[in-house]
């Protein structure tokens, strides 16, 4: 079994899942008292908030890469970034390193495409819906068609994400809120919906959307897994 490189703390709400899913995960397969092999380097996420409210994606991106050579050194042999957003950094931290990063949108991607669904709705931060890292990766790399919420609604999730779930509080307007922006993304041909924000999970069920939801945080980590777990038999 390789040993997982999780980078988390953004929000750490969202990292304690990963850990459970992949300790869930091994010991199904494994059985008995085997349990995963993780190292957890977990930032302070004020800090780096604030690189992201600044605009300040250089500064952002020395922080990771820091933080991934830590775990690279501690003997991680692959890296599980914990937040959709920072995929953003990919592009600077993957040359930096010398384990490979596996990516959020694939482990996402691969759920999609298993049930044969083209078009998705995508909810995240402003910087995930809106920015082309992550609709690119989507599109080009796996052919999926993305449509994302307008303006107002844009700004109603990415204020929930930072204000009350990366702080822990889940409000029943937020929810009602999330249910009105995900039916009209069913309305505009969304036939499933990715939860790309590893926070929205704690808001948000299958029950709140007619189309299946994909929770990019557990196939994240069952991604890791599976990965971790297939290296064994090479
Ligand atoms: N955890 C969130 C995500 O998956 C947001 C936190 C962040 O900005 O990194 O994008």
């Amino acid at each position: 079994m390789k040993i997982i490189g999780l980078l988390g703390g953004m929000s750490w709400e969202s990292t304690v899942p990963y850990y459970q899913v992949i300790n869930d995960i091994v010991r199904r397969r494994l059985g008995g008292l085997h349990s995963a092999k993780i190292v957890l380097y977990s930032v302070d996420f004020f800090e780096i908030a604030e690189l992201q409210r600044a605009g300040n994606w250089d500064g952002a991106g020395q922080a990771m890469i820091a933080a991934a050579r830590a775990l690279e050194r501690a003997g991680a042999e692959c890296l599980v970034i914990c937040t959709n957003t920072m995929h953003k950094l990919v592009p600077v931290i993957e040359p930096a390193i010398g384990i490979p990063v596996l990516h959020i949108v694939d482990a996402a991607a691969a759920a999609v495409k298993a049930q044969k669904i083209q078009t998705v709705g995508l909810l995240g931060t402003q910087f995930t819906m809106a920015e082309g890292f992550y609709r690119d990766r989507l599109r080009a790399r796996h052919g999926l068609t993305v449509v994302i919420p307008d303006d107002d609604a844009r700004a109603q999730i990415h204020r929930i994400i930072f204000d009350e779930l990366c702080v822990g509080i889940v409000r029943d307007e937020s929810r009602a809120a999330y249910r009105r922006i995900m039916a009209q993304l069913v309305h505009r041909g969304a036939q499933g919906i990715v939860l790309g924000c590893t926070e929205q999970a704690m808001l948000v069920t299958s029950e709140d959307t007619p189309v299946p939801l994909f929770d990019t945080t557990r196939l994240h980590a069952l991604y890791a897994a599976e990965w971790a777990l297939a290296e064994q038999h090479k």
